[in-house]
């Protein structure tokens, strides 16, 4: 856990979200600023600055994160489909230094995206 880093501190209880799925590696909240009518954040456990940091030994835990935005989709009754997005870096738009997953649904999503 990185002290400063703000989904670690949501991670350890010290920032209120509400968590819409857990399990060992990974939870799902919504996103403070939704874009879309759904709009939450897969955020694994384990702290990992970016998909750039990503190494070999990650790879398991990206599928898991993968295979998690596609159940919590169907939790929230995506059937008409969603989009996951991983904003890497600066002119990848993150913000939150914590790798996480956006999934969006509820809305038609334009391509290309902004
Ligand atoms: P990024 O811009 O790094 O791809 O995504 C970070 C996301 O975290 C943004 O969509 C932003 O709205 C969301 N966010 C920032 N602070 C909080 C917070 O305290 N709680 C929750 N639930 N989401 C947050
Ligand atoms: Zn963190």
């Amino acid at each position: 856990m990185a002290n400063e880093c703000l989904f670690c501190r949501i991670l350890a209880g010290k920032i209120p979200a509400t968590f819409v799925y857990e399990d060992d590696l990974c939870v799902a909240f919504p996103d403070i600023n939704p874009q879309a009518r759904a709009h939450v954040l897969i955020v694994p456990k384990e702290h990992l600055v970016s998909l750039a940091y990503a190494a070999p030994k990650h790879t398991a835990l990206l599928g898991h994160l993968m295979a998690t935005a596609a159940e919590v989709a169907r939790r929230q009754h995506l059937e008409r489909g969603y989009r996951v997005v991983v904003n890497t870096g600066t002119e990848g738009g993150q913000t939150v230094e914590h790798l996480h997953l956006h999934l969006l649904g509820g809305r038609y999503m334009d391509w290309p995206p902004g």
